[in-house]
């Protein structure tokens, strides 16, 4: 089993109560299997007895956690729960017991038809999340110029996380075709999820990939005088990408005043992000996850939240539409004047 090669994650986080405040899940379930040491719990149990696996409530709380990163970033042993998370999903999958819903999203991400748009040695990739938001892509374009689109669905990323991956290589083979025919250079995107698959799961040969905030600041923006805003932290920039500083910083040289959310800087408030594709799978708990940002939010009307990946805004829109939340790329246009 893939777990098994991560018997030190069970052994440590199965008795370990000092990261349940940074389970976000947890948070808003209030279910201990919903926390890391619940996880390991079962699957502590699982490698003993590995039919367990089959059990429902087990495969519920698999495919029912965040994937946030945050217990890893913040265990002063950096015990590696993600992972553990993503190798009894590949258990699962292997032995055919994933959930149904979870076999039809696989079935649909597979569905994949990339195609190019235009010219150019810069190729932006529309993720499916800013595809559904044209306002990432249009204030994009708007500070960046014209650049070629690449499009047509996920790169493999949301197959990897849900366990199947073989067909993950076989979307991100497809994927890495359509880019070799662009003939770019660079890739860009605004999607945290597909800038961490293209740097370290599924990597392009011959070809740089930047996050839009990275890219965005070496074009030395001249700043205005926005006012204060709120920048919810990626999960996948901050706990997967080494807390990547571009977004930070692009907002600050903007003239952004930039506040701390929330109750600690520790918390995950990005709904889900870590899963990909976590509001097809959890749409109620998705929802959940966006009211307690609401919760922490002083004044909806004023507060200017800003987000870095296309899916926490695309959670937030739909579930609370009365905050103020905007895109990176957005709040970059409006400073711009
Ligand atoms: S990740 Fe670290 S802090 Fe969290 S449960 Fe495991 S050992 Fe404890």
């Amino acid at each position: 089993m893939h777990i098994s090669k991560h018997l030190d994650v069970i052994s440590a986080c199965r008795f370990c109560f000092m990261c349940r405040h940074l389970s976000p899940v947890g948070n808003v379930t209030c279910r201990e299997a919903d926390t890391p040491r619940g996880r390991a719990l079962m699957l502590d149990r699982i490698r003993m007895e590995p039919s367990r696996l089959a059990q429902p409530s087990y495969l519920e709380s698999l495919y029912a956690a965040e994937l946030s990163a945050a217990c890893r970033t913040h265990c002063v042993s950096h015990y590696d729960e993600a992972r553990l998370l993503l190798a009894a999903r590949r258990d699962a999958v292997e032995a055919g017991l994933a959930p149904q819903a979870v076999k039809e999203l696989a079935e649909e991400l597979l569905q994949v038809k990339f195609k190019i748009e235009g010219k150019g040695e810069v190729l932006y990739y529309l993720d499916p999340y800013a595809a559904k938001q044209p306002e990432i892509l249009k204030s994009f374009r708007a500070i960046a110029g014209d650049c070629a689109i690449l499009s047509g669905g996920d790169t493999g990323k949301a197959l990897l996380t849900l366990g199947f991956a073989d067909e993950a290589e076989n979307v991100a083979a497809k994927f890495r075709d359509a880019v070799k025919s662009s003939g770019c250079k660079m890739l860009v995107t605004s999607c945290p999820a597909s800038y961490h698959a293209l740097t370290n799961d599924f990597p392009l040969e011959g070809v740089k990939v930047k996050h839009s905030s990275e890219f965005l600041k070496e074009k030395g923006l001249s700043s205005g005088k926005p006012g204060k805003a709120y920048y919810l932290d990626s999960d996948y920039l901050k706990n997967y990408c080494g807390n990547l500083t571009a977004p930070r910083e692009l907002l600050a040289t903007a003239g952004y005043e930039l506040k701390p959310f929330g109750t600690n800087r520790e918390e995950s408030y990005a709904c889900g992000e870590g899963a990909v594709v976590y509001d097809r799978l959890n749409p109620q708990i998705a929802e959940k996850l966006s009211a307690r940002i609401r919760e922490l939010v002083d004044d909806a009307k004023s507060d200017v939240l800003v987000t870095a990946s296309p899916y926490t805004r695309h959670v937030l829109k739909l579930h609370q539409p009365d905050l103020n939340v905007v895109s990176l790329e957005e709040a970059i246009l409006k400073a711009k004047g």
